[in-house]
């Protein structure tokens, strides 16, 4: 049971006697950030649970860490530009609002200038709950991105942490899911705002985590899956307010990466 939970059932014994009764509120509305490395990460990754947070009347925030790779351009324009605009495109779909840090892929690190800029926007927000990569991962903007979460995580806490998987086997390593989302009812939003990167390209990825869907989907008996991990709980801290499957077979093997891609 949740610490508000406890809290409002004491205060209702308390309060037992009043003669006007509160007006009823519905379940409390949550503020969720899904946290990625890159554009489209946490789309790819969680697309479906922010769709569905949405559906609940939650609020969601993406949050990207590195969006551009030195001076390089796209078109003409500088990189992160274009891909801001896409992710800005991307969040429209979903309903959810973007975040962009001022990192570059190369410069993405867990210093301590980096991991209090990234605490002080969380304690400005003020989320219930934040979703990032899994530590292992053969992308160092993944973990350290992962890390700049956790250390606040660790330091500031207030919020309950739970991991996603992007690129199942290829970047995301040794995931041991327990926790999973049918996302059915929004895959099809999902694919859109994946679709909204045209300079990525979006079919490699997207064709990834399609395979990832139906793997994990098979894992719990749905169709279309995603699949987490929460570290914790801690305590007095809302969890996502989802409801999810446990797994109900072994896990299945990861698909070898193809050559040449
Ligand atoms: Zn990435």
């Amino acid at each position: 049971m949740r610490h508000g939970l406890c809290l409002a059932i004491a205060l209702a014994g308390l309060l037992g006697g009043a003669q006007t009764a509160a007006p009823q509120e519905g379940p409390k509305k949550l503020r969720v950030v899904l946290f990625g490395a890159h554009t489209m990460d946490p789309e790819l990754a969680c697309g479906g649970l922010a769709a569905l947070l949405r559906k609940g009347g939650h609020e969601v925030i993406l949050a990207y860490s590195a969006t551009f790779r030195g001076d390089l351009k796209i078109n003409g324009e500088p990189q992160a530009v274009v891909h801001q605009r896409e992710a800005t495109q991307a969040c429209k779909i979903l309903d959810v609002t973007p975040k962009f840090f001022p990192y570059a892929n190369e410069k993405l690190i867990a210093d301590d200038a980096s991991v209090k800029e990234v605490g002080a926007w969380l304690e400005e927000v003020k989320p219930d709950i934040v979703v990032t990569h899994w530590p292992v991962d053969t992308h160092p903007n993944h973990h350290v991105t992962h890390s700049l979460v956790w250390q606040n995580y660790a330091w500031q806490g207030g919020w309950s942490l739970y991991f996603f998987e992007i690129m199942g086997g290829q970047q995301t390593q040794l995931f041991s899911p327990d926790l999973y989302l049918d996302i059915g009812s929004v895959v099809d939003r999902k694919r859109e705002a994946c679709f909204a990167y045209p300079t990525h390209p979006p079919e490699r990825p997207w064709g990834v985590h399609d395979g990832m869907q139906k793997r994990r989907g098979a894992e719990c008996g749905v169709t279309d899956a995603e699949a987490y991990v929460l570290l914790g709980p801690k305590k007095g801290c809302a969890l996502l307010p989802v409801t999810f499957l446990p797994r109900t077979r072994d896990y299945l093997p990861i698909p070898a990466k193809k050559e040449g891609k």
